[in-house]
């Protein structure tokens, strides 16, 4: 991943912790996630449309943990332990491969706890600023998709 792809990764996981705080609980499975650049999406299973006042919320919660430049800390732990410590909560809808016995756990405290071995920054602050770009919601397959671009300041 390019250094962009690294802070737009990392901001999958703040984005995600704000849409869990501000849809709730029935937000809390992700579908799956695309990075491209500076841009990503994040899609989760969800049941109706976001309002545009929820939606501005998220960003404002989510550029809020980003201000806060609170640690992301991994943790690299056997699957077992992982899933008694974290729950089967860190895990996305796809499911990872059962012969997988080591796990990474990304944790953004008290935000989002997400088993996943890709690249993230150190702290919140370095992802720079989000921007949602649009949110849509697919009601045949119960998928909200949301849009973001990572801008960072100089
Ligand atoms: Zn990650």
């Amino acid at each position: 991943m390019s250094p962009a792809e690294v802070r737009t990764h990392t901001a999958l996981h703040v984005v995600k912790g704000a849409v869990v705080k501000v849809l709730g609980e029935n937000a809390k499975w992700t579908a799956s996630t695309h990075v491209k650049g500076n841009r990503g999406v994040l899609t989760v299973r969800f049941y109706r449309k976001p309002s545009l006042a929820e939606i501005t919320e998220i960003e404002r919660l989510a550029n809020g943990k980003v201000r806060e430049d609170v640690p992301i800390n991994v943790y690299e732990l056997p699957r077992a332990e992982a899933e008694k410590r974290f729950g089967k909560e860190m895990y996305d809808i796809f499911p990872i491969p059962p012969e997988v016995s080591t796990l990474k756990v990304v944790v953004i405290e008290d935000w989002n706890v997400n088993a996943c071995n890709k690249e993230h920054t150190k702290t919140t602050g370095e992802i720079g600023r989000i921007k949602i770009r649009k949110a849509r919601f697919r009601r045949s397959r119960e998928l909200l998709e949301i849009s973001f671009d990572v801008e960072v300041e100089d």
